[in-house]
């Protein structure tokens, strides 16, 4: 565990600040403003070999020990020639007098007159400044004719045009990608600063819920939160902590928050923020830590509860397994995100005309399950699956993108256009 507290500021302070907040409504944007706000990033640190580093989040600058490239060399498959020498309106005949591949330098020195014939990556040979493309010239013996109009300079990459000793090749709080992998490899460094693995400790609560392999009885069903949570936690990079069933009693369930509290850098629970429920969730919340707020102005996901149990940051999520992968992927993937020290990672919306009118009030945010495609005619359009309701996961399952409703829009028109967030860009 880190030494630091994952959350520092009390959120009486952070809601505070906040003119017309009702924690018992609260519009989605001013919730991942509460989120932002109040999530203070880990910095715990381990060093980690460049293969062992993909979906880690960089804890510091990687900064280039090297020039890259680290000597000009040529761009293109041609001669290496001094470009100044070169005539201006008529074409200029050069003995070549050596090659310089890649890995294999030319070593000699040239005189007025005289070229190197070149391979794309090699070293440009001493005081040869231009490249002339091996197609354009005309190869006559040992000598080549370079036609006129060639620009010095030309077809080489300069020494450090990429990075310089010292300059920063990616920044910290990179959630570093394959091409970054490449990159640090390609400046000689072998292990890179990564920040601990976030621990995340989740439970489902409910009286009827039973795990799979258990025999149904009359009324229960089979808890499928924690995997869809399983899921979603594992591809955001965390480590998951998986606590099981809780009962629908307030006893329970502060046992369970207080020993995730203890293994977790976050909590995440499903089920028991709805009215009624939501009482003894709140109070057990006010109870070891804080709540700042419990309900959202969304659908769906309406309940849903955000504070701080112990050091821990907790998510009170609605139990409808819709619900739940919805108030994950807009509210608790960022605030992970941010804790685990990551640079924001904004959800980039993808426009698309919608197939069918959209029933839509103003006043709340709604976000309905999509497929998202292009037409032959190359627009891309976006159908929503069929019935919405929030307990049903197999339209979730066949969707590709959430369709997001703002918060003041109103009923949308067919072939209207609406943002999607593409599924594959939230975890
Ligand atoms: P709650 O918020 O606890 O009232 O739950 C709302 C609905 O979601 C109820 O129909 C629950 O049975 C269902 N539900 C709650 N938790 C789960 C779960 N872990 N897996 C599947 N369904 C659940
Ligand atoms: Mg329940």
């Amino acid at each position: 565990m880190s030494e630091r507290p994952a959350s520092s500021r009390p959120l009486a302070e952070v809601v505070g600040c906040l003119s017309d907040f009702d924690p018992a409504s609260v519009p989605v944007a001013q919730a991942s403003a509460i989120i932002e706000r109040f999530v203070t990033p880990i910095d715990d640190i381990e060093q980690v070999a460049i293969r062992d580093a993909l979906g880690r989040v960089l804890a510091r600058d990687v900064l280039s020990p090297i020039d890259v490239p680290a000597h000009d060399n040529s761009a293109m498959d041609g001669y290496a020639v001094h470009g100044a020498s070169l005539l201006a309106d008529t074409p200029t005949r050069l003995a070549v007098v050596g090659r310089s591949f890649a890995g294999r330098p030319f070593a000699g020195i040239t005189r007025p007159g005289e070229a190197v014939r070149v391979m794309t990556g090699a070293v440009m040979p001493a005081g040869l400044d231009t490249v002339v493309i091996q197609e354009i010239v005309t190869v006559e013996g040992d000598s080549i004719v370079v036609p006129p109009g060639q620009q010095a300079g030309q077809h080489r990459r300069r020494r450090g045009e990429d990075l310089v000793v010292g300059g920063t090749a990616i920044a910290a709080g990179r959630v570093l990608t394959p091409a970054d992998l490449g990159l640090v490899a390609s400046l000689g460094i072998a292990a890179i600063p990564v920040q601990r693995r976030l621990r995340v400790a989740f439970f489902s609560t409910g009286d009827e819920l039973r795990s799979v392999g258990e025999a149904l009885a009359e009324g229960e069903i089979y808890d499928s939160n924690r995997y869809a949570l399983h899921g979603m936690l594992t591809r955001l990079g965390v480590e998951p902590i998986d606590l099981g069933v809780v009962r629908d009693d307030p006893i329970a369930l502060e046992e369970a928050m207080t020993r995730a509290a203890t293994m977790a850098d976050a909590i995440i629970s499903s089920g028991g923020v709805s009215v009624g429920e939501a009482d003894f969730t709140r109070s057990v919340m006010d109870k070891l830590g804080e709540v700042a707020f419990w309900s959202i102005a969304m659908r769906p996901g309406r309940p849903l509860a955000f504070g701080r149990i112990g050091d821990a940051i907790y998510f009170g999520l609605p139990g409808n397994p819709v619900a739940v992968m919805i108030t994950f992927y807009f509210f608790a993937r960022a605030a992970l995100c941010r804790l685990m020290g990551a640079l924001p990672t904004p959800l980039f919306p993808v426009r698309a005309l919608v197939d069918a009118p959209l029933r839509k009030r103003p006043g709340r945010t709604e976000y309905q399950r999509g497929v998202l495609g292009r037409g032959e005619d190359g627009v891309v359009r976006v159908r929503v699956t069929g019935p919405q309701g929030s307990g049903m996961l197999r339209s979730m399952s066949q969707a590709n993108c959430i369709v997001v409703l703002h918060h003041e829009q109103g009923p949308i028109a067919a072939g209207d256009p609406v943002d999607c967030v593409p599924f594959d860009g939230l975890v």
